[in-house]
């Protein structure tokens, strides 16, 4: 009788009829361009962490697959086709439904990999839902695809295919700046012109987050000359961040982080640049 229970409790919980999935915001700590391959495809090695904001995916079974997207920064997110969570449940080939709504509290095309992360939690959440293994390849969908299905930071090299374990990472108090600029991604890329540039160090094995800022300011985003380039604001988010410990651009671009000492100066450097820049997008996080 008690096996009968049980068996009935597992049946139960494999019934899964709606599911909600936290996309993080993905930022590139380093991001260093180490070659471009002859498809044009750009090598990267980058340390990669998550900050603890995001947007939100929900969905639940249902005969047709369809996409809804609201927030409070929906506004450009495209709804149709070109939305990468459409991307990534096509990805199954499953002749299966799903209504999902996606929730955007991320700035788009910001260089926090807010598609990357939608896309990543919609594979998650859909092999759940679905009860599926995850579709191969991937990658396809975005180079910061595969590192985004990673619950930790990981070391993401190649093309975005290469995933590795780095050391754990102190806690990283954080505020990340977006001055409400748009970039994409491929003129930013185009405005590199030195390709070949030397990989990321060594990640530290290290519990203070001081130490850990020295080493991150060792390396570099090659990125962020090109993009500084194209889209001259982002001078300003860095130097907005300048009292922090350590400031850097993430991915492409525009969105900025900076290191701090702990949670309530994360809070009152994010409050200082709010009162000078009420416009931008400023948030007090953490990065694990
Ligand atoms: P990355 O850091 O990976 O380079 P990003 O943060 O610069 O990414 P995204 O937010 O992924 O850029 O947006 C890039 C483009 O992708 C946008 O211009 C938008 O049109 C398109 N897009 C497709 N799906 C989404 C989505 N779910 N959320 C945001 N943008 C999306």
């Amino acid at each position: 009788c008690l096996k009968k229970k049980v068996q009935s409790r597992s049946d139960w919980q494999m019934t899964v009829n709606s599911v909600r999935r936290t996309a993080r915001a993905k930022v590139n700590l380093t991001l260093h361009v180490t070659g471009q391959r002859a498809d044009g495809y750009h090598l990267l090695d980058s340390l990669v962490c998550f900050a603890d904001i995001g947007d939100f995916i929900d969905m639940r079974e249902a005969d047709a697959l369809s996409l809804s997207v609201d927030g409070p920064l929906a506004a450009g997110v495209p709804t149709d086709e070109r939305n990468l969570v459409l991307q990534a449940a096509r990805l199954f080939g499953a002749d299966k439904g799903a209504a999902i709504n996606l929730s955007k509290h991320l700035p788009h095309a910001a260089g926090i990999g807010g598609g990357s992360a939608d896309a990543a939690a919609t594979l998650l959440a859909l092999a759940e839902l679905w009860d599926l293994p995850l579709p191969e390849d991937v990658v396809r969908l975005g180079a910061d695809v595969p590192v985004c299905l990673s619950p930790m930071a990981l070391r993401m090299r190649g093309v975005g295919d290469e995933l590795s374990v780095v050391p754990p990472l102190p806690e990283l108090p954080a505020v990340l700046v977006n001055p409400r600029v748009a970039v994409e991604t491929p003129p930013v890329f185009k405005a590199l012109t030195q390709k070949e540039n030397a990989p990321m160090g060594v990640v530290p094995e290290c519990a203070d987050v001081g130490v850990f800022a020295k080493w991150c300011a060792e390396q570099r985003n090659d990125l962020q000359a090109p993009a500084i380039s194209i889209e001259p604001t982002i001078q300003d988010a860095l130097d907005a961040l300048e009292p922090a410990l350590f400031a850097r651009m993430s991915g492409s671009g525009a969105t900025c982080f900076g290191l701090c000492e702990n949670a309530d100066s994360t809070k009152e450097l994010a409050k200082t640049i709010r009162g000078k820049h009420p416009d931008w997008w400023v948030v007090a996080t953490n990065f694990s």
